[in-house]
């Protein structure tokens, strides 16, 4: 028997709850885990709350993250006693997920524990903060560096944003961090951002095209929060996009792209290819600073995950969630 979180939606509505299942509920698999730690990441909180399309399959286990050791494996590159790691790949959206004592998946989707990390802190960093450091190398597959000026982190108390502020600010770039809860500009100074502009200077309708002033940025946001950023980005500057915190929508003009030569870089985490995965992780060992992980994170037990995803999805919750198992 084992403990999870699980979604349900019936005649009696949309719902999770803790419950305790057998371990032959659990789905097909080639590997089965005893899951030490999971996390909540902003997809988690919506599947938990419903407040999005998130869950493709009822009942489900969500958790698109998850930290453990291997306890029985058919799979080639597995066996048991493997540290292992998980983040995306559909699950907790169309297979159970991390938010369980207990998981069984395609070995396919997993990776190697990373050695720079223990199994708490790769979950302090989670899907949040992998796409992070994908956002970051996206930048530096563009071609921007230091040198070329500002960079831009929006939603930058939130997970995702947390993560990217301490790992550019660590690679030597100024960082400048928007956020809407003005009571997280020390934090977000003291993870190295240089500035904390107010949500509010993005969040309004803007120009197609606005003053120069990033050489890059990071958004979380979308609406038109992205559509300000990139209308702000300088000449050949790149902005890559991971998140929709703000909105779905994207009501901007083609006038940075055409007349300023700007990229937008799109970012995904979940079907990203497992070679990009690895070096994503291993650039997060070299370039986030362990340190940081402690001021980022706060732990909580199972049992209160369905109350903090609620909390997430209001905004109220600042970096990161990790849940011991
Ligand atoms: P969090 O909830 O931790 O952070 C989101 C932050 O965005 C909040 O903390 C807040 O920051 C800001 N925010 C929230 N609501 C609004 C709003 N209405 N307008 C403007 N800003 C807002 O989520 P994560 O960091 O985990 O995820 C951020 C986004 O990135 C989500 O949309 C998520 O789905 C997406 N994502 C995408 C991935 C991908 O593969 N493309 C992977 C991971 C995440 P503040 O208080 O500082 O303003």
């Amino acid at each position: 028997m084992f403990k999870a979180v699980v979604i349900r939606k019936d005649d009696a509505g949309y719902r999770a709850a803790i419950e305790t299942l057998d371990e032959s509920a659990l789905p097909e698999g080639d590997v089965t885990i005893r899951v030490s730690h999971s996390t909540l990441n902003y997809k988690d909180g919506l599947a938990i709350t419903g407040k999005g399309p998130v869950v493709r399959r009822f009942p489900m286990v969500p958790g698109i993250d998850l930290a453990g050791v291997v306890t029985e494996s058919s799979h080639p590159a597995w066996k048991a006693g493997d540290a292992v790691l998980l983040n995306g790949w559909g699950v907790g959206e169309t297979h159970w997920g991390g938010l369980a004592e207990v998981a069984r998946l395609k070995g396919d989707w997993l990776i190697p524990q990373p050695a720079a990390f223990s199994p708490a802190q790769a979950m302090s960093i989670g899907t949040a903060g992998y796409t992070a450091m994908l956002c970051v190398m996206a930048l530096e597959r563009h071609g921007v560096t230091p040198a070329q000026g500002e960079i831009l982190v929006t939603g930058a108390a939130g997970g995702v944003g947390s993560v990217a502020v301490a790992v550019l600010a660590k690679l030597g770039y100024t960082v400048v961090a928007v956020s809407g809860r003005p009571e997280t500009e020390a934090y977000l100074r003291e993870l190295g951002a240089s500035e904390v502009l107010p949500r509010e200077s993005f969040s309004a309708p803007g120009k197609p095209l606005a003053k120069e002033r990033w050489a890059g940025a990071v958004d979380v946001v979308g609406g038109h929060t992205l559509a300000n950023v990139c209308a702000s980005t300088k000449y050949r500057g790149v902005v890559a996009a991971c998140g929709l915190a703000g909105g779905m929508d994207f009501p901007a003009t083609v006038a940075p792209f055409i007349l300023r030569g700007v990229t937008l870089a799109g970012i995904d985490s979940v079907m990203c290819p497992t070679p990009d995965r690895i070096e994503a992780w291993r650039r997060l060992g070299e370039d986030l600073d362990p340190a940081r992980l402690d001021l980022i994170t706060r732990s909580i037990p199972l049992e209160d995950a369905i109350e903090v995803a609620g909390q997430l999805i209001a905004g109220q919750v600042r970096g990161r969630v990790v849940i011991a198992l």
